[in-house]
């Protein structure tokens, strides 16, 4: 099932971002609109325009897009309202924003910055300042991705950290009640870990994560989420996902973690398994949090470990009488 990444989830699992900075062009007056927008794109930007507000923010909201650059008059909502709209929601307010004024609205140049206007450009408007003022723009913008790269990611493997993959998780489990469309959360514990740190040393230990890693993140969809909670211990959250998807994906990603294939010194292969637990938020556990989900998971792992290890085992058979959560 193809299921889309909610807007604003910066973190594909683990993927890089792409390297063209994306421009979202307002204006009214389609002759300007076009000059704008061709002026743009020739100077190498990836190009989105929007003739009014309303749908600039429409796109704004549906698409990753790094600078805003966007007239004042620009129907029933201004330019300057839509940079308001854009800075005060968490989703949007990373995006650059760039105010076109026209002469004779240079009153209006302190009104733009207090909206949340990142810069201005005057009309009529010159191509190489603009050209300019787009590369300063995206030199912050690539910046600001590097920080948020990094803050939303484990230094050691690139999966996803514990507080970027919970943010995911709880927009997902909100949109899965919205939309009252199945998700899944695997928990994933890697097997006798200590004692491979204590047989090879723990620079192995770390290629094995690093391994285990690579090897999850290939059997994962794009809006699929591999986090790492912390140690050897992982959670995996599939959007649409019912249980027998769920059990079926998690076995794929049993089976890729016992391919992880590092060799010691003499050329023997490290053994490397992991024990998975998933649980499902669908029928009559749609009210669960995303806390109650991993644990409902947590559970059904730690019966995979009780159970003998390198095994799945779903939540439902291990804790049939367990209380539905509220919401909290
Ligand atoms: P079980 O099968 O019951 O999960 O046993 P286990 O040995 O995997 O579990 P335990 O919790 O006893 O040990 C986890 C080990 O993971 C202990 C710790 O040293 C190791 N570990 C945690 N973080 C890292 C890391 O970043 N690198 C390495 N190499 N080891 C780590
Ligand atoms: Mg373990
Ligand atoms: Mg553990």
């Amino acid at each position: 099932m193809q299921v889309d990444r909610p807007s604003g989830v910066s973190h594909l699992a683990g993927q890089v971002f792409s390297d063209r900075t994306s421009v979202l062009v307002c204006e009214n007056s389609q002759v300007q609109l076009r000059i704008l927008s061709e002026a743009v794109r020739d100077a190498g930007y990836e190009v989105h325009t929007a003739s009014n507000a309303e749908d600039a923010l429409t796109l704004l909201n549906l698409m990753p897009i790094d600078i805003f650059l966007t007239g004042i008059e620009v129907g029933t909502t201004s330019g300057l309202e839509a940079c308001w709209l854009l800075k005060s929601n968490p989703e949007t307010e990373t995006v650059y924003t760039i105010v076109v004024t026209a002469s004779g609205q240079e009153k209006r140049l302190e009104e733009s910055l207090d909206a949340g206007a990142d810069d201005f450009i005057r009309k009529p408007v010159n191509m190489t300042e603009l050209r300019a003022r787009l590369r300063a723009a995206t030199r912050l913008v690539r910046m600001q991705k590097q920080f948020r790269h990094m803050a939303e990611t484990d230094a050691l493997t690139g999966a996803a950290n514990r507080r970027a993959f919970m943010q995911y998780l709880d927009t997902l489990v909100d949109r899965a009640r919205r939309q009252d469309a199945p998700l899944a959360a695997v928990m994933v514990d890697l097997d006798h870990f200590k004692r491979t740190n204590d047989t090879y040393g723990h620079a192995v230990g770390d290629k094995v994560l690093v391994q285990t890693v690579r090897q999850v993140q290939a059997c994962l969809r794009d809006c699929d989420m591999l986090g790492r909670l912390g140690g050897e211990e992982f959670a995996v959250v599939l959007p649409g996902a019912t249980a027998a998807s769920a059990v079926a994906a998690a076995e794929r990603i049993r089976e890729a973690i016992a391919a992880v294939d590092v060799r010691v010194d003499n050329g023997d292969r490290i053994p490397v398994t992991a024990s998975l637990g998933v649980a499902v938020l669908e029928g009559d556990k749609m009210m669960e949090t995303a806390e109650g989900l991993l644990h409902a998971a947590d559970e059904a792992l730690y019966a995979a470990k009780a159970g003998g290890r390198n095994r799945v085992v779903e939540a439902a058979s291990c804790r049939e009488d367990a209380p539905v959560r509220a919401a909290g």
